[in-house]
């Protein structure tokens, strides 16, 4: 059995005309003898609207009834889209994540899969040829429904093309491929033909929304041959591969952006052995993600500042949850800044050349922007810097590195 997985994004599923646009792309895959999965995601701005429904009531919500709450978004396009195709002769039906059923751990609004069972779909499949899975959505051991993480659908479509054996994956959206750095914000910048995972991992991890970053690690796990194309353009898009990237060459493949940071300062942390152990520790129990950390050194071996970021959606739980421990680690001020974006520079051939931090920190001084963290990986460069200037920045450095067509 010759199986496709096509994902859907919420600007490619926004309203009907836009379903029955693709209901036509499905036909034309069924035509070419194949069977095909279609995974949705909700119409573009349903899911803010439900979180924001959520948090009219609540802004702790018990976190079931948020999944069951902010679900639901796909569960209208998977059906509609099977309206659609069954107006084209096609045999169609939708399937919600419990169904499947793709089962997930508990850990709600940001659950991760761990099985995905075949038999139905397969047996479905023996006389019928469109399977439509709502995105976003799973089941946990407690039988409720979970959700994904913002742009899970990606996640979803991946997981479904590695768990059937799918010939290939291919990821529908408003742009029509993988581009230097995002499109809408960098007029010049380049359409990729081709991208390693290990790059487009780091891209989609500092911020390329593109691709949510798991969707990515779990392609590159199960050797997914995965594409990101557009939905209205009927152009080539991007492929995301092994190896043999043409970006090899140049410097660096990308630069990413991310405004959902917040910076936090702990001032005067008494500079002992354990102290960053008993604060990031109280952060990893509530499941909070630290990226960027910098301690400066004491010069009297008596008090230090720790700074670091997190996502800021997670900034109150952070705050509550290390404010607790504030009298055991002695602390004297907790700062917070959320008007600070992250700026990262991505490429493979990093581990080669050097010079790009010198290039990077020289374009921004030479546009009087301000660092105020920096961290490294082996194939990027990251640095947080106020919100007001990301554009700018964005913009010179794509230039600096020789990135603009
Ligand atoms: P979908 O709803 O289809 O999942 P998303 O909004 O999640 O779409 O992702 C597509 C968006 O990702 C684009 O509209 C673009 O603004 C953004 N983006 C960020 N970085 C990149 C990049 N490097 N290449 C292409 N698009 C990017
Ligand atoms: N609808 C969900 C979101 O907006 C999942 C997705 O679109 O991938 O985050
Ligand atoms: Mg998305």
């Amino acid at each position: 059995m010759k199986i496709v997985v096509l994902k859907f994004g919420g600007t490619s599923v926004a309203d009907v005309p836009k379903i029955k646009k693709i209901a036509v792309k499905v036909k034309n895959e069924v035509n070419k003898g194949k069977k095909v999965i279609v995974v949705v995601s909700a119409m573009a701005g349903v899911t803010n609207n439900l979180i924001k429904l959520v948090k009219s009531i609540s802004n702790t919500p018990p976190h079931q009834e948020h999944d069951v709450v902010v679900s639901t978004g796909e569960q209208v396009t998977s059906a509609l889209l099977a309206i659609a195709l069954e107006s084209l002769k096609i045999k169609a039906r939708s399937w919600l994540g419990w169904q499947v059923p793709i089962i997930s751990d508990k850990s709600y609004g940001k659950a991760v899969i761990e099985d995905i069972k075949t038999d139905q779909i397969l047996e479905f499949f023996k006389k019928n040829q469109v399977a439509i899975i709502s995105g976003f959505q799973g089941l946990s051991d407690e039988n409720r429904i979970t959700t994904l993480g913002r742009g899970g659908s990606d996640t979803s479509a991946v997981a479904i093309a590695a768990s059937f054996s799918a010939e290939r994956c291919d990821i529908y959206t408003d742009v029509d491929g993988v581009y230097t750095t995002d499109p809408r914000i960098v007029k010049s910048a380049k359409k990729l033909d081709m991208i390693t995972y290990e790059e487009m991992l780091e891209l989609a991890s500092q911020g390329a929304k593109v691709l949510q970053t798991r969707s990515v690690a779990l392609a590159m796990k199960y050797n997914v041959k995965l594409r990101v194309i557009s939905s209205f353009e009927d152009v080539p898009g991007t492929s995301i591969t092994k190896e043999g990237s043409n970006m090899e060459k140049s410097e660096i493949s990308g630069i990413a952006h991310s405004l959902n940071e917040a910076k936090i300062t702990l001032s005067g942390v008494p500079d002992q052995p354990g102290q960053a152990a008993k604060i990031f520790g109280s952060l990893a129990e509530h499941s909070i993600n630290v990226d960027m950390i910098v301690q400066s050194s004491s010069i009297n071996y008596q008090a230090t500042d720790i700074t670091f970021t997190i996502p800021e959606s997670d900034l109150l739980i952070a705050e509550s949850t290390i404010k607790k421990v504030q009298k055991e680690i002695g602390f004297r001020k907790f700062i917070t800044d959320t008007n600070v974006v992250k700026i990262s520079v991505v490429g493979n051939a990093m581990r080669t050349q050097s010079g790009i931090a010198k290039t990077m920190f020289e374009t921004l001084a030479n546009n009087q922007i301000n660092i105020h963290v920096i961290s490294t990986s082996e194939i990027k460069i990251s640095v947080l810097i106020s919100s007001d200037y990301y554009e700018l920045a964005m913009r010179s450095l794509h230039s600096s590195f020789g990135l603009d067509v």
